[in-house]
């Protein structure tokens, strides 16, 4: 196998989210401002404020990995706050902490700021990062690694781990085995499908008779 990954469902992520809303309210933090690091950050960070109640919720960017699963050199900040947090409690949240990198940074990068305090979470945690977030949905061993496709990611993911097979019109279930194979993708969690038929309508597939291609 290259690298393993797999497909989250909702339900996990509103697992995950609610982990995170649960060890901020046992720690007695009340933030005045939730900052999601875009794009993976984007959508806990808005659940995390509706569980909190939270109206001001700001983002932040950072890149870090390019095409699915391989990094691109050293995070960096793309998108600053064009908004004051000094003396205000911020709370910032990603989808996983891997590398640690992306976090790091965004935690130095808010607490340059003056805020009264940050708070660190994210859904997922891998043990071993450089960066350990102070509240997180789920902890996972580095043997538990993965390449996590969220529900919002599953457009690019799908895409981009099927790509290499592609070189030649492939069927939908051969594909399926490939990825299988290849990643240990559970490809069953989603209607692959309906996912390549509109990749096909943005012209970045060739659609043959059920079968798809690289243009
Ligand atoms: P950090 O570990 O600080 O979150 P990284 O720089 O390693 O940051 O990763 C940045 C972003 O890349 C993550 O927030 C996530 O969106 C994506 N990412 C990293 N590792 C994975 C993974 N194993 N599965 C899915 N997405 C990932």
């Amino acid at each position: 196998m290259e690298f393993k990954a797999t497909y989250v469902s909702w339900k996990e992520i509103e697992e995950w989210t609610k982990g995170i809303m649960k060890m901020v309210i046992e720690n007695h933090y009340n933030p005045d401002i939730i900052i999601g690091i875009a794009r993976g950050g984007l959508v806990p960070a808005r659940m995390v404020a509706d569980y909190l109640f939270k109206k001001d919720l700001l983002s932040i960017k950072t890149e870090h990995w390019g095409l699915t699963a391989t990094m691109n050199g050293k995070a960096v900040l793309r998108e600053k706050l064009n908004y004051d947090v000094s003396g205000k409690k911020v709370l910032i949240v990603d989808d996983i902490t891997d590398t640690g990198e992306s976090m790091k940074l965004s935690y130095n990068y808010v607490k340059s700021l003056n805020p009264a305090d940050v708070k660190t979470t994210s859904m997922l945690y891998i043990d071993g990062s450089n960066y350990t977030p102070d509240f997180y949905g789920k902890g996972l061993s580095k043997e538990e690694w993965a390449w996590f496709v969220f529900p919002w990611n599953v457009y690019e993911d799908t895409y981009n781990l099927s790509k290499k097979f592609m070189d030649a019109p492939v069927g939908v279930g051969e594909l399926k085995e490939k990825l299988a194979e290849n990643y240990g993708l559970n490809v069953e969690d989603i209607d692959l499908e309906e996912v390549l038929e509109n990749i096909a309508a943005l012209k970045m597939l060739k659609r043959h008779e059920g079968k798809f291609s690289i243009p």
